[in-house]
Order: structure tokens, then C-alpha cells, then sequence
């Protein structure tokens, strides 16, 4: 057995991120950008009012009050989009909006709560004092006209996006989202809801991981259902690896007799067969067939589900550019709510617990139900994996690290 460390070490060293494609804004996101992004542009482009009121000098104003208004001349109207087509002089005031481009002369708003009367014409009383330069934005306040923006290696949120739109951007530089095939193996797997006969059960896994696929902004591609046959699994192989970026398989990697993707794998590619010191989950295969990553999962559902979030997703990210500390979900700590068990092997368990924030401001895990690696709906329940080192397990009111998946 090699430690879990080890293996993904192996799978990583021959994962390399795609070349940069250009992309629309709107396809762009949770993809890690290509290329160094500089401003270009000063955001906000210029010089504009942040509340809506008056535009005034802060000097006619500063002695108001409530019980000493200061009249003003309204001079018109400004809204966001318009022009500022007059200076503001003393004793004159320019109703202003939010956005509107802040006009000549004028220094500060009062701002329309601490004003009294007047639409965009006769007089308006000013109730309070407001300093010089109070809600003006001025233009660059957010970005300079010529800044870096955003680095290479940036993971694209939506607060991302709408910098780039603020700039202008169009089109981005970014590392494309993998094509990730999915190929299920077995002669006991049937695909969808016909009746099952004697000794069949319905092939889970591949909507499994094709769902975990889109869930991480990779492009699935259903590879379908290859009977243990080693001419039905070298094709599907074969023409999922010429089409795909990487390719996911399922069941077949034990040492059990009717294990042809082994077999097939071992023909066709360079490959790693583990096992992995971890429960569940520990075969695991890794190999490069024509270039493109092969990721062998074991079949047991639970155990392709672990193997895809400890194996697969990091050499996946790392396909993607994401940098190396974002390859790997960071552990959080929880405090158990009652005892977690483990088998007392030399193995980490990855069990399968639902944890939520408590009353304490603490995260609480307790255990999802069954952990056989058979046993999918307890994983379904999950939230969280708890990392249990060999040992003696977690007792209630003990903390143990949880990587929440959600
Ligand atoms: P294997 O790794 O092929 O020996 O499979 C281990 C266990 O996982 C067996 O009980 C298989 O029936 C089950 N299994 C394999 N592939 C799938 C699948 N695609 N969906 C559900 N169960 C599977
Ligand atoms: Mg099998």
C-alpha cells in the first residue's frame, strides 16, 4: 500500500494544464485565466456623484441646521447618463443622482434626507452640513486607467467577470474546461429502468461521476457501459481517450478474474495500479494513454465517489490550471456529536458524515449511516468526508478534520 500523498503525487506529475483559448465573458466562468489582465481603462471612468441630492458648495452649507435651514437656487437637474451642462456657483444647488457625472464648481451633496422642499426648480433648504468632497466618487477610484488587474492563474468568479466587463473585455485568455470521458464496466450493469433479471444491477456510477464532473465545471462526456470484454473495453478506450482531454472509468481495477480494464489498460497504456492507503476506495489506477490521463476508479459506488474527490478532481483541476493549493479541498475542523468507529487497520477512513455549523459557531459532524463502500445513500446524505487516521478513532466532543464537499 502507498500513501494516499504518494499516489496523487503520481497522478499530478502527469496532469498539465491545456493551452489558453480565448472565451466569451459569458462562457468564462470557474475557468483560471491565461493571461495577465491590465486595466486599460480607469473604472470609474470619471468623476460622479455617489448619493442622490444636491451638488453644492460645502462652504454655503456649513452652518446649517435643522433649525436653520440654508436656502438655495436649484439650477436644474442630473441624472446618471446626463451632462453636466453648468457650473455650480455660490449660492446655487444642482439636484444630483447616484452615477450622474459630478459637475463643475460644486464640492460636496447634501444629500436629499437632511433637505427640505424644491423639485429642479425654485429653492431647496439644506438642514445639514456636509464636508467638502463627501460623496464625490472620483474617476479611478476602483481601478487606475493602467493596473494589473488580475494574474494569471486567477479561478474566474462572478465578482471576476463583472471587472472584466467594467473594463471593457469582451473575450478572456483562459485555460479551457477538460473533456472528461465516463466509462462504466461491467457484464452485471444494465443502464437505465428495464427490468432487471437475475444477478444484474443498474449501472450508477457513471451518472454518478458524470454529475461530480459538472458539479466541478468539467465537460462530461458519457463514454456509456463496456461489457467485461476486453475487445468492447479497448474500443471504448481507445475513442474516449482520442476525444476526450481525460478519461474516468469504473469497476474492473481489482484483482478479481473477470477484471479486464487491468488487463486492457495495461496493453494500451503506461500505468500505475495502486493500492492506495485508504478506506474506502484502495485500488486505484492511473496511467497515460495517447497523452490523455486515465483515471482507473474502483466500482464499488462509495468507492469511485472517494476516488474521484481524493484521486481524480485534483489531477482534473490541475488539467483546468488551477493553482496547486486550490488542487486539493482543504480540511475543516469539526467537533464530533458521538463516536466515529473506525476499522482498526492501518488505512485512513474517509467516512461519510453530515456536518453543519452548531449553535456554538462550531462545525458538528456526525456519522451519514452505513459505511460499507456499497452503500450509496449514506454517501448521497453526506456532506462531508471525516479523515480518520489508524487508531483508536474519534470519540463525542473530540475534534477530527472534515473536507466538506458541498
Ligand atoms: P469491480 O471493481 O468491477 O470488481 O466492482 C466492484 C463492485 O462495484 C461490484 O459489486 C460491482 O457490481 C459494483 N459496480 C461496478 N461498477 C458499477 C457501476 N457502474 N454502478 C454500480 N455498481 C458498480
Ligand atoms: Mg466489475
Amino acid at each position: 500500500m502507498i500513501p494516499l500523498e504518494e499516489a496523487r503525487a503520481r497522478v499530478l506529475a502527469d496532469c498539465h494544464a491545456a493551452g489558453a483559448a480565448r472565451v466569451r465573458l459569458d462562457a468564462a466562468l470557474g475557468l483560471v485565466l491565461a493571461e495577465d489582465v491590465d486595466s486599460g481603462e480607469a473604472v470609474p471612468p470619471f468623476p460622479s456623484s455617489a448619493m442622490d441630492g444636491y451638488a453644492v458648495h460645502a462652504s454655503d452649507i456649513a452652518g446649517a441646521a435643522g433649525d436653520h435651514p440654508v436656502r438655495l437656487q436649484v439650477i436644474g437637474t442630473l441624472a446618471a447618463g446626463g451632462t453636466p451642462e453648468s457650473t455650480v456657483r455660490r449660492g446655487e444647488a444642482l439636484r444630483i443622482m447616484t452615477g450622474a457625472p459630478w459637475p463643475p464648481g460644486a464640492d460636496t451633496v447634501a444629500i436629499v434626507e437632511t433637505t427640505r422642499g424644491a423639485g429642479d426648480a425654485g429653492q431647496v433648504e439644506v438642514l445639514a452640513p456636509a464636508p467638502a468632497g463627501a460623496h464625490v466618487r472620483p474617476a479611478g477610484e476602483d481601478l487606475t486607467e493602467a493596473q494589473r488587474v488580475f494574474d494569471r492563474g486567477t479561478v474566474l468568479g462572478p465578482g471576476h467577470i463583472g471587472v472584466l466587463a467594467s473594463i471593457g473585455r469582451e473575450e478572456v485568455a483562459v485555460v479551457p474546461a477538460p473533456r472528461v470521458g465516463v466509462l462504466s464496466t461491467g457484464d452485471e450493469l444494465v443502464a437505465g429502468g428495464g427490468a432487471l433479471r437475475p444477478g444484474q444491477i443498474r449501472d450508477s456510477n457513471r451518472a454518478t461521476l458524470l454529475a461530480l464532473l459538472r458539479r466541478d465545471g468539467f465537460t462530461a462526456v458519457d463514454l456509456g457501459l463496456a461489457r467485461d470484454d476486453e475487445a468492447d473495453i479497448r474500443a471504448r478506450l481507445t475513442a474516449g481517450a482520442e476525444r476526450c482531454d481525460a478519461v474516468l472509468t469504473s469497476g474492473g481495477v481489482s484483482m478479481g478474474d473477470f477484471d479486464f480494464v487491468r488487463k486492457v489498460l495495461d496493453e494500451l497504456g503506461d500505468m500505475n495500479w495502486m493500492q492506495v492507503a485508504i478506506r474506502p476506495a484502495k485500488p486505484f489506477a492511473f496511467g497515460v494513454l495517447g497523452g490523455t490521463p486515465v483515471f482507473g476508479l474502483p466500482g464499488n459506488p462509495v468507492s469511485s465517489m472517494v476516488s474521484y474527490e481524493l484521486l481524480a478532481r485534483p489531477g482534473l483541476r490541475r488539467l483546468a490550471g488551477y493553482p496547486v493549493d486550490a488542487q486539493v479541498r482543504p480540511p475543516v475542523r469539526a467537533v464530533a456529536d458521538a463516536t466515529l468507529a473506525r476499522p482498526s487497520d492501518d488505512r485512513t477512513t474517509y467516512m461519510r458524515v453530515v456536518a453543519r455549523p452548531g449553535a456554538d459557531g462550531r462545525f458538528h459532524a456526525r456519522s451519514a449511516g452505513g459505511q460499507g463502500s456499497n452503500l450509496l445513500w449514506p454517501m448521497a446524505l453526506a456532506n462531508a468526508l471525516a479523515v480518520l487516521a489508524p487508531g483508536r478513532g474519534v470519540e463525542a466532543g473530540e475534534e477530527v478534520d472534515v473536507l466538506v464537499l458541498e
